[in-house]
C-alpha cells in the first residue's frame, strides 16, 4: 500500500548495529520528513477510527514519538511505557526476555481509567517480547487494549505468532 512504501522510503537498513550480524531498521528519517509522518499518523488513526480509543501508550522511546502524534491529532492523552526504573511513582514491571538477559517495562500503576481503552505503539515489532510486556502491563494497570500498532514489523522474527491471539496492526511487513 501508500503507508507501506512511505515508511519503507523513509528507513534506513543500518548493517551490524548493534552488533555485529544485526541489521537495524532506522526510522528516523521517517520522522523527521513532515509530510511522510503525518501521513503515517493519520494513516493509523484512520485504521483504528477516530473515536475507538480514549488514551494512546508509547513505549520507550521512538514508540513515544508515535504516541503523541496520534494523542494530539486525536485530542487523546499520552501514557508512557517505559524501561525500569525511570517513573518517579510506584509502578507495575513486566520482564521480557532479550537475547542475553532480561529487561524490563514499567508503567505507573494509576496510568490508566479502569476500562480505559487504550492504543498501544511502537515502531518495530521484531521478536514481540517487548510488545508483550507492554500489552500486559496496560491491561495489568486497568486498561483495555483497543489495539496494537507498528510502524514496521520483522516478520522472519515471529513477533506477531508470539503475541497471538492479540491482533496486530503493522504498516510495513518485511
Ligand atoms: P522485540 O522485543 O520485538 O524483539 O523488539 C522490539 C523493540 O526493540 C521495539 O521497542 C523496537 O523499538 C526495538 N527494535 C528492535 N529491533 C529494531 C530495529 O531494527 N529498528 C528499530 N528502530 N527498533 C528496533
Amino acid at each position: 500500500t501508500d503507508l507501506a512504501a512511505i515508511v519503507e522510503s523513509g528507513t534506513v537498513d543500518v548493517p551490524d548495529f548493534p552488533k555485529p550480524g544485526v541489521v537495524f531498521k532506522d526510522l528516523m528519517p521517517l520522522f523527521a520528513d513532515g509530510p511522510a509522518f503525518r501521513q503515517v499518523i493519520d494513516g493509523i488513526i484512520a485504521h483504528h477510527g477516530e473515536g475507538s480509543f480514549d488514551v494512546v501508550a508509547g513505549v520507550e522511546a521512538r514508540g513515544f514519538v508515535v504516541a503523541a502524534a496520534i494523542a494530539y491529532a486525536t485530542g487523546t492523552g499520552v501514557v508512557p511505557v517505559r524501561k525500569a526504573g525511570k517513573l518517579p511513582r510506584k509502578a507495575l514491571s513486566a520482564s521480557y526476555e532479550l537475547e542475553y538477559g532480561e529487561a524490563a517495562l514499567e508503567v505507573h500503576e494509576d496510568a490508566f481509567i479502569a476500562g480505559q481503552r487504550v492504543l498501544v505503539v511502537d515502531d518495530v515489532l521484531a521478536t514481540g517480547g517487548t510488545a508483550a510486556a507492554a500489552l500486559e502491563l496496560v491491561e495489568r494497570a486497568g486498561g483495555t487494549v483497543a489495539g496494537f500498532t507498528v510502524l514496521m514489523e520483522l516478520a522472519f522474527l515471529k513477533g506477531r505468532e508470539r503475541l497471538s491471539p492479540r491482533t496486530v496492526h503493522a504498516l510495513l511487513t518485511v
